[in-house]
């Protein structure tokens, strides 16, 4: 009998405020260390936390795009804990009641959808960080993010395969973003993922789990994943048991080892934040929020399909951020004629060669307007489809415009029917045989002097034309 993998995730998400969640210091990332905190964050005794606003309308409209429950009311809790990157001894944490519960992500499974059910998201603050690197027998501590709003998002255990989870993350890693409540930069930990695995027999009640912990990119998710439910299988197969553990992943070895077990688990001994009164939110300010809605990626994804005639793929590709799609409308403004082969364009030939060059579209060095004069050429018939990829080529290296690179390296297709029947007539003077063969029904060698004409010209004869001269030239 075969195993079935359960998998239930929890997503620690950044959100994107310009100051902290209990005090007015700077987010912002990278800076010199400490010099970002206040003493609310530091963790000085009688210091007053006072919420930031933003980062529960945020909260809200993710929960909201979730088609969650928002609680009018919910409270804050002390999660208590010691580590050294924690100054007050407790984190600030939403336990019994949190802001958003109940709701769900329809994730691509094959051909088809599954719904994947979100048990709550609840507002907390983030940790600052430990620092080793380069260091020897000290460490050193970071609170520049001690304090940094997160929401956490809990999955129920409804995912299958890792696949599946991975399917889940990348969909809400989307959402996230184009929500704009979080810039989700999973190198820079805006976007962190703690894994829940138990294997069981098909139909039997779910097995042990372990949490994975320490996941920072879809690749070492899978891999978790995949080496944890593995061990699991092994483990009850060698007639041995699953223990209730947290687990970290070693992503060098890619293997993970226990780093506690549920006898060692923290008992966080939660209690109500007495420094802050419950959270209330009047159904009007949720209802404003919902109706600043921005387009969620698979409406915008359809609409893509619907209005541009794209295929499911291309759509998918040109939705995947907010500034592809931009980039792609702004294409189809400046050459409204062909949608569809704006999207062929963008997303084969311009996403594939800046993906070579490791770039981003935000630094394309063509840009939509430049990319458009390319495709004008290719409608008015000046060059083919062919040509204008070396074309684009010579574009992305000089930043050059389509018309300046024509120009200049003599591309223009040749359309001139004078000077195409007079190539044509040479081709059929060096090819005697063949003219005679075809004109005695061997239908195929046409192909053969198509080649012939467009290597005459290095591709710059219009191939309609050749097709046409050369079927009367041929009859003669
Ligand atoms: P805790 O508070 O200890 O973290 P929760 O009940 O809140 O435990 O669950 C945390 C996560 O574990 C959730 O995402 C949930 O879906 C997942 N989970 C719970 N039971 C299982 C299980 N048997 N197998 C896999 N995941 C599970
Ligand atoms: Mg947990
Ligand atoms: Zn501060």
């Amino acid at each position: 009998m075969s195993w079935e993998v359960v998998i239930g995730l929890e997503v620690h998400v950044q959100v994107n405020t310009k100051t902290k969640a209990f005090c007015g210091c700077s987010t912002a990332f990278g800076a010199e260390p400490n010099t970002q905190t206040c003493p609310v964050c530091l963790g000085m005794p009688g210091q007053l936390p006072v919420l930031n606003a933003e980062a529960v309308q945020k909260t809200i409209l993710t929960g909201l795009a979730i088609n969650a429950t928002i609680n009018l009311e919910s409270r804050f809790d002390r999660k208590n804990y010691f580590y050294p990157d924690l100054p007050k001894g407790y984190q600030i944490s939403q336990f019994a009641v949190p802001l958003v519960e109940k709701g769900y992500l329809d994730i691509p499974v094959g051909d088809g959808e599954k719904r994947i059910g979100i048990t709550r998201i609840h507002m907390e603050e983030d940790a600052g960080k430990s620092m080793h690197e380069g260091l020897e027998g000290v460490s050193h501590i970071d609170l520049n993010r001690s304090g940094v709003p997160l929401m956490e998002i809990v999955s129920e255990p409804d995912m299958r395969s890792a696949d599946e989870a991975i399917a889940y993350l990348k969909q809400l890693h989307q959402l996230i973003r184009f929500l704009d409540v979080s810039d989700g930069d999973m190198e820079k930990g805006q976007f962190r993922c703690d894994a829940n695995v138990s294997v069981r027999r098909p139909g039997e009640p779910f097995g042990t789990r372990a949490e994975l912990k320490n996941l920072n990119s879809f690749r070492f998710i899978k891999q978790a994943i995949e080496y944890e439910a593995n061990r699991q299988i092994e483990l009850i197969e060698d007639g041995g048991e699953v223990v209730q553990e947290t687990r970290l992943f070693d992503s060098a070895k890619g293997e993970s080892r226990s780093m506690r077990s549920k006898e060692e688990a923290h008992d966080y001994r939660y209690f109500p934040e007495p420094d802050l009164p419950p959270l209330r939110v009047s159904a009007e300010e949720v209802a404003a929020i919902r109706a600043g809605m921005p387009e969620l990626p698979g409406q915008l994804r359809q609409r893509f399909e619907q209005e541009y005639g794209l295929s499911a793929y291309d759509a998918d590709v040109l939705t995947q951020t907010r500034e592809l799609a931009t980039w792609y409308e702004q294409l189809v403004a400046a050459h409204p004629k062909d949608p569809k082969r704006c999207a062929n364009w963008m997303a084969n030939e311009l996403l594939g060669r800046l993906n070579e060059a490791g770039r981003d579209i935000a630094d394309s060095p063509v840009n939509a307007q430049a990319l458009a004069g390319l495709l004008d050429r290719i409608e008015d018939g000046t060059i083919s489809g062919k040509i204008a990829k070396d074309v684009l080529d010579a574009m992305m290296a000089s930043g050059d415009s389509a018309d300046a690179v024509i120009e200049a390296k003599g591309l223009k297709q040749v359309s001139d029917t004078g000077a195409i029947d007079a190539l044509i007539r040479e081709v059929m003077a060096a090819n005697p045989q063949q003219v005679e063969q075809y004109r005695n029904g061997r239908d195929k060698l046409f192909g053969f002097f198509v080649g012939q004409v467009m290597k005459a010209t290095r591709g710059q004869a219009n191939p309609a034309v050749v097709n046409q001269r050369l079927k009367i030239l041929l009859q003669d």
